[in-house]
């Protein structure tokens, strides 16, 4: 559908690709009416519990449950695999509302979604489609994505998990051996599986990596109690190891050899929807900056009165909106089928870091009250962190721009 207006306004501005245009009210009914659905399911169901999630660093199975309900799992998968038959884009705008109140919470719809069912959507078999999405759309079981490991992160061409094929493609088994770091949803009650990439062999280019799926519970897939983090508190994160770990032939994810490079195209899309995530976060600091400077009074008026308030938030808002329109293109760009690797990096970049800065602002607006962990911005200063890292760092974001550019 966005594909659509990509192509109605490239008519009115010939070979310009135009976005200006593109902001949410003037989005198609369908997509205003899943973001406004988001927004009220995120203040009414996931907002109450939050605050305790994060501080008890609990998952919120309840909550997860009730976008599983909404059909938020299944946003971008066709219907005959249990989805809802809508697009990327949809998905981006749900992260969006989401992340505005509990960043948590959306990453866990966006690893699921975008690193844990979409690598199979895109990449499996008929057969692995049909046993796995179903579950995963309706959002029963969550799916994870094992691409970092303790000495491959930015550079993940390293990797040192390896699994050596025993017997036939046919009717053989994976042996696999290694350890993996940081993955998302990887052990909660509901993950199904997760995605490993490994080194099955070499090939003329060096490393032939490929990806191979090993469902939870495998003998010898051993997952790490979750980490302390900084921030998204409530969402799930693990070390994994694998010790002679067998899994059928048939469980390899795609062609042999090509895994490094189709788990990369799904770091290109993801980076969409992270970048939608951030946005998220970028507004809520605005949303909540705006509410706190109109009621909070400090030297004869409320803060929003002094200028330097006043134009700290305006700035704020300009982050937001900026990094909106540079998701709407790159996911624009990808729905038309154009080539959109650069444009994802961009949104991805300044998403990332509009999150980041209006963390730091919003928390700077609400003086002591912001450092005070009961406030959302708080929470957000925590979590915004993380979207400089994830999913590609600031600076390998930054190697992709400047490669588009042949530096
Ligand atoms: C909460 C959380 C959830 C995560 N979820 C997942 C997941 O589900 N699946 C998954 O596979 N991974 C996941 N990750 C891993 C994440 O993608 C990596 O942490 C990230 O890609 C960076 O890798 P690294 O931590 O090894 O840092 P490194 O690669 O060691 O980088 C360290 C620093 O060096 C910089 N650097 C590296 N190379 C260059 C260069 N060439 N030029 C300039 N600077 C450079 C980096 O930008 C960074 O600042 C998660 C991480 C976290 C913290």
């Amino acid at each position: 559908m966005l594909a659509n207006i990509y192509f109605s306004y490239r008519s009115f501005t010939e070979e310009l690709i135009c976005v200006s245009e593109a902001i949410p009210s003037e989005l198609p009914d369908e997509y205003r009416e899943l973001s406004a659905t988001v927004r009220d399911f995120a203040e009414q169901v996931v907002a109450p519990v939050s605050a305790q999630h994060d501080r008890e660093h609990s998952f919120p199975y309840e909550v997860i449950a009730a976008m599983a309900e909404l059909g938020l799992f299944g946003l971008p998968f066709p219907e005959e695999y249990g989805g809802m038959g809508g697009d990327y884009f949809a998905l981006c705008l749900a992260l969006e509302e989401l992340a505005k109140v509990d960043q948590s919470v959306a990453i866990t719809l966006e690893a699921g979604v975008s690193l844990g069912a979409m690598p199979i959507y895109r990449f499996g078999t008929e057969e692995q489609r049909q046993r796995w999405l179903p579950s995963l759309a309706a959002g029963t079981t969550l799916g994870a994505f094992g691409l970092t490991e303790p000495d491959a992160g930015s550079d993940a061409g390293r990797t040192r998990t390896a699994a050596r094929l025993e017997g036939s493609p046919a009717d053989g088994e994976w042996v696999i051996n290694g350890a993996k770091q940081f993955i998302t949803n990887s052990g909660t009650d509901i993950t199904a599986f997760v995605t490993v990439t490994a080194v099955t062999g070499e090939n003329e280019r060096g490393k032939e990596i490929s990806t191979i799926i090993v469902p939870s519970g495998t003998p010898g897939f051993t997952v790490a109690p979750p980490y302390d983090k900084v921030g998204w508190n409530a969402s799930d994160t693990h070390g994994l190891s694998f010790d002679d770990v067998r899994v059928p032939a048939e469980n390899l994810l795609g062609e042999r050899g090509r895994g490094y490079a189709n788990f990369l195209r799904i770091l290109d899309e993801g980076r969409i929807a992270i970048a939608a995530l951030s946005v998220g976060a970028a507004q809520g600091c605005v949303d909540e900056a705006v509410r706190y400077a109109k009621e909070r009074q400090a030297f004869g008026t409320h803060i929003g009165g002094h200028q330097a308030i006043a134009f700290k938030i305006a700035r704020m808002e300009a982050r937001a909106q900026v990094a909106r329109r540079a998701y709407y293109h790159a996911a624009a760009l990808m729905l038309a089928g154009k080539p959109f690797k650069q444009e994802a990096a961009i949104a991805k970049l300044t998403a990332g870091e509009a999150a980041m800065d209006n963390a730091r602002d919003a928390t700077q607006v609400f003086g002591g009250n912001g450092f005070m962990n009961e406030y959302r911005v708080a929470r957000h200063y925590r979590d915004s962190k993380i979207l400089e890292i994830g999913e590609g760092t600031t600076e390998v974001q930054l190697m992709l721009i400047a490669r588009g550019l042949g530096l």
